[in-house]
């Protein structure tokens, strides 16, 4: 699979002051060294040597790389466009879908790179991303092209939408594709760029936008392609009130059934949102293991409620956190929606309804289960060596009791981040890439957009 960049490297971070390793028994350590070789943990302990580059980290909080498990990573060209600042989803996307369909590859890569970066920045190390729109020659390699140069572990699905406006759809025609040839470009990206290995940097999913936007047979037979190419399944579902309306007005049925009877449930299946899930429908998703891409930013900005983490959580269900598109956050910054989840937990539940460590456990273990990840998510000696380094020597955490409780203080950027044992993040800056031109390349074709 492709060319292997891995390099003969090794980092070791010194006198890391406070460790959440988020490994099975949860342990917590302090005052310890951790050995990044190869692009694996190679070593935990006190007092480890080394002839690679050491890291001082003495004042800080390490944890696990964040993993996001639902973006649309090309709306980060379309953030705070007036016409969908406040309106509710249906309304949001009639404001969005044309200027979306003056994109094209340009656009989808820049995008990703800019998305990726800001990521990066608020400590995340694995992004999947769900594209589902492909105007004037736009392809899910632009957006591979652009993690490899940002250097996160990268999970992009191969989206689609079927049903335009003139068959009663909500996208315009412009924005739809036939489904043979989704099928058919389902195929070759999953070929082309899916590396089944341990330790990948990309792995590729497949993702119709979501039931109202593709057919059933669509639906089902994405379902049947992943199985015959052992990849996941990625869609948003249960998202709010008008959805669950569609749903049995459309197919007679809750979303949940829908999404069983054709397949799109099971340890390979990831759904976003699920604010609306009932206690059957969480009671489906523990027993068939499915996941859930909880998104609390994007349904506070589109007011779609809050989602059941409490009762998926209690229930077993699979839950990781997703920032969701940059056009309903409209930020990509994955520590905060982090406390997001814990603050709306609490709304719904109260006080105790969500630990800081809870929520940070789901942004980090929570989203590899849910990605199907078992070599990342936690700091263990052979995991993949995907670290965020928390300076607690700021502002943000000066007076902190507890530095564990990152999400109820603060820093909410990383100062350094390695993924696959590499530097992304070094001094909170982006030095994998050059961020600076790329934020120039975005701002100018945003404002072609506006034209
Ligand atoms: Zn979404």
């Amino acid at each position: 699979m492709g060319v292997d960049l891995r390099l003969h490297m090794e980092i070791l971070l010194k006198n890391a002051g406070h460790v959440l390793t988020m490994d099975d028994p949860n342990s917590e350590l302090a005052d310890v060294d951790i050995r990044l070789r190869d692009g694996v943990i190679a070593e935990i302990g006190p007092d480890l040597h080394s002839d690679g580059e050491l890291v001082q980290a003495s004042h800080c909080l390490i944890t696990p790389g964040l993993v996001n498990t639902h973006h649309h990573l090309y709306q980060t060209l379309t953030r705070a466009v007036p016409g969908g600042q406040d309106a509710l989803l249906f309304g949001w996307l009639k404001t969005l879908y044309p200027i979306w369909a003056r994109f094209g590859p340009d656009e989808m890569f820049t995008s990703a790179q800019v998305g990726l970066a800001e990521l990066a920045l608020s400590g995340c190390t694995m992004s999947s991303d769900h594209l589902y729109l492909y105007p004037n020659g736009a392809r899910l390699e632009d957006t591979i092209d652009a993690a490899r140069e940002v250097g996160l572990r990268f999970h992009p699905t191969r989206g689609a939408m079927s049903i335009g406006e003139s068959d009663g759809g909500l996208p315009p025609d412009a924005l739809v594709e036939e489904e043979r040839a989704i099928l058919e470009d389902m195929i070759r990206v999953v070929d082309a760029f899916h590396d089944p290995s341990e330790g990948a940097m990309v792995r590729v999913g497949l993702a119709p936008c979501s039931p109202f936007s593709v057919s059933r047979d669509l639906m089902r037979d994405a379902a049947l392609l992943a199985r015959d190419k052992g990849v996941m399944l990625h869609t948003h579902l249960a998202e709010n009130d008008e959805d669950i309306a569609y749903s049995l007005e459309n197919f007679g049925c809750r979303p949940g059934q829908y999404a069983e009877d054709l397949g799109w449930t099971g340890d390979d299946v990831w759904h976003a949102h699920c604010v609306k899930l009932d206690r059957q429908e969480i009671d489906l998703f523990a027993r068939s293991r499915t996941g859930v891409a909880h998104c609390p930013c994007s349904n506070c900005r589109l007011g779609s409620g809050i989602a059941p983490v409490r009762a998926m959580r209690d229930a077993g269900v699979k839950v990781g956190l997703g920032v969701d598109g940059s056009a309903s956050n409209d930020s990509g910054n994955l520590v905060s929606e982090a406390r997001q989840a814990m603050l709306l937990q609490r709304v719904a539940r109260g006080a105790d309804a969500m630990s800081a460590r809870e929520a940070l456990r789901i942004a980090t273990r929570g989203g590899a289960e849910v990605l199907g990840r078992d070599d990342c998510g936690q700091i263990a000696v052979g995991k993949r060596a995907d670290i965020a380094v928390w300076d607690m020597s700021g502002v943000e955490a000066a007076g902190s009791w507890d530095r564990a409780a990152l999400l109820l203080a603060g820093p909410t950027r990383v100062r350094d981040l390695f993924v696959e044992g590499r530097p992304v993040v070094r001094d909170s800056a982006v030095v994998s890439f050059d961020l600076e031109a790329a934020v120039k390349r975005q701002n100018i074709l945003a404002a072609k957009l506006v034209e």
